[in-house]
């Protein structure tokens, strides 16, 4: 299953090159060409999902599989401090290519590299049971 013009079928279909870091049946990761930080990798699966919601659970689990298997890859590989799992659903959320994806952000003490800026309220009891109950509904 693939959209013929989304950028990240292209690459699994090898019509775009790519820096491939790991593949196999379900998923691909390679490098982003626009990096964050060096090893800044995405991790998709072969199948063209929007959004996580989509995603089938058999082909979740197998994503971040290989998620887990690169991040210890690039972790053991680059010797980064840390780095961050970020995965964005919607364009509302910063997600530019339509394609799920997964990206693996190495990072160094105090780089600075990503700010997450997470303002934060309190909220009272009455507001979060009414949102509680609205999801749970
Ligand atoms: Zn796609």
């Amino acid at each position: 299953m693939n959209d013929e013009n989304c950028i990240f079928c292209k690459i699994i279909k090898k019509e775009i090159p790519s820096k491939i870091i790991f593949e196999d049946d379900k998923t691909l990761a390679f490098l982003d060409i626009n990096p964050i930080s060096e090893g800044h990798a995405i991790v998709i699966p072969k199948d063209h999902y929007e959004t996580l919601e989509f995603l089938p659970d058999n082909e979740l689990k197998c994503l971040y599989q290989t998620v887990k298997k690169v991040a210890k890859l690039i972790y053991e590989k680059l010797n980064p401090d840390g780095y961050n799992i970020i995965q964005n659903n919607y364009k509302a959320a910063g997600q530019v290519i339509d394609h799920f994806h997964v990206h693996i952000i190495p990072r160094e003490s105090g780089d600075k590299k990503i700010t997450l800026a997470l303002p934060r309220s309190s909220a009272s009891n009455e507001i979060l049971t009414s949102v509680m109950e609205k999801i749970k509904s």
